[in-house]
């Protein structure tokens, strides 16, 4: 590889923002492992965190760490303040119309456990329908499943066609006034297809079915407004937008959080308690039982202005130039075979090659220092949609390089002539 400066600068001519600049805020990726420099394609799984967040959640213990909501001395109101900013900069960041509709909550998993619990089981009955698709991850399905299992309502499943695209015909079919909810990713963690919720969203609700949208890989790489989506919930988590993990966000209407009993019992989501009766705190605090983790929801904020300062539509576009080019060379390789050929898919690149197990092309690719994710990625029934175990998956965020795709295809090329 050639010295990191040099392709920083090159780089940086090609794309639409300042990756030069971006590319230094992330110390981790200043590190060699096994003698090559790191290059860093697992960001589905998890991002990397700029300075500024490390700094943020760092002064935060340094000079605020307190409890929230509670205390009426200086620290606590202090730490409330900037606990408190931060829900409001996620508000702006995802367009809600209300600080109200911001909950925090440990990540998308526990938001759309929230909304099963809390949602679903108030609202799906026996004989009733819960709507998913067959590319969710294993958070949007399990829950759904437990509470159909519950109330002995069906889980239906939209299928998808040979290139992970949804099949928008039988979707429109599977509405129906038995369906209580629709719950879709708007973008494959597995195979990266970009759903077209907006349009999936207006079919449900032409028919008044709420939706779920699980945006995980969505808010990292594209402008997301929930209100011009017309979603009624809408779930993701800091750790894939480079801030810490620990902490995400569920989004939901008013009018629904409203109508909905509180998901957990405890400190904070009360207004008063006897042992006759307890009167719920008003939103967003009724979801928000107990203590939550203060310094990532202060680090989450300072991830938010991070990104307000990137061009997203640069990163976009930046991210589908690496994808198009990574496809072309990797499909290229004899007996690689791509999984996944959405024609709107994000920066999500998942391969097999004929005869060697994803688990052995990670530990190659690890040699040279490649991090990729090998595995069902948390999406099983995808897997099985496509008729493998297990795949590698390289996942790119904005600070990868071109570059490093040569190097990926290089790492490839090495695990054909090793085990080929
Ligand atoms: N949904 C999707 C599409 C994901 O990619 C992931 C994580 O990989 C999740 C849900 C679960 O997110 P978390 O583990 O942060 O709760």
């Amino acid at each position: 590889m050639k010295p990191i400066e040099e392709i920083l600068e090159r780089e940086n001519k090609l794309s639409a923002y300042d990756l030069l600049g971006c590319r230094h805020h992330f110390p981790v990726l200043r590190q060699q492992v096994n003698g090559k420099p790191l290059v860093y394609f697992d960001n589905a799984a998890t991002s990397q965190k700029p300075q500024v967040v490390i700094d943020t959640i760092m002064r935060y213990y340094q000079e605020e760490n307190s409890n929230i909501h509670r205390g009426v001395h200086y620290l606590s109101e202090r730490a409330t303040r900037a606990y408190e900013a931060a829900r409001e900069k996620l508000q702006k960041f995802i367009n809600a119309a209300s600080y109200e509709e911001v909950i925090f909550v440990r990540g998308t998993t526990e938001a759309i456990n929230l909304v099963a619990s809390s949602y679903g089981r108030t609202n799906v009955k026996r004989g009733d329908e819960v709507l998913i698709s067959a590319l969710e991850h294993h958070s949007n399905i399990v829950p759904w499943q437990m509470v159909c299992e519950e109330k002995g309502a069906t889980l239906r499943v939209i299928p998808m066609n040979d290139k992970g695209e949804l099949q928008l015909d039988q979707y429109e079919k599977q509405l129906t006034n038995r369906t209580k909810i629709v719950a879709i990713t708007h973008v494959s963690n597995a195979i990266g297809t970009i759903n077209p919720i907006k349009e999936m969203i207006a079919m449900a609700r032409l028919r008044g079915i709420p939706v779920l949208v699980d945006g995980a890989q969505a808010v990292p790489h594209m402008k997301v407004d929930v209100q011009d989506l017309d979603c009624d919930f809408y779930a993701f988590s800091s750790h894939k937008m480079f801030g810490p993990t620990g902490v995400g966000i569920l989004y939901g209407k008013k009018s629904l959080l409203e109508a909905m009993p509180p998901y957990q019992g405890g400190g904070d989501m009360i207004k008063s308690v006897t042992f006759e009766k307890t009167i719920y705190n008003d939103l967003p605090n009724k979801f928000e039982a107990g203590t939550p983790s203060i310094a990532s929801g202060i680090g989450f904020g300072a991830a938010v202005d991070y990104l307000k300062n990137i061009d997203m539509q640069g990163v976009a576009t930046y991210e589908h130039e690496l994808l198009t080019y990574a496809t072309e060379q990797l499909s290229s390789i004899r007996g690689v075979r791509i999984i996944g050929t959405a024609n709107e898919k994000a920066a999500v690149l998942s391969f097999v090659i004929d005869g060697i197990h994803p688990h052995d092309i990670g530990t190659i690719l690890d040699d040279e220092g490649i991090a990729i994710r090998t595995g069902h990625h948390c999406a099983q029934p995808v897997m099985q949609r496509f008729g493998v175990p297990a795949t590698a998956r390289a996942s790119v965020a904005f600070y990868n390089l071109k570059d490093e795709v040569d190097v990926l295809v290089r790492g490839v090329h090495k695990v054909i002539e090793v085990l080929g």
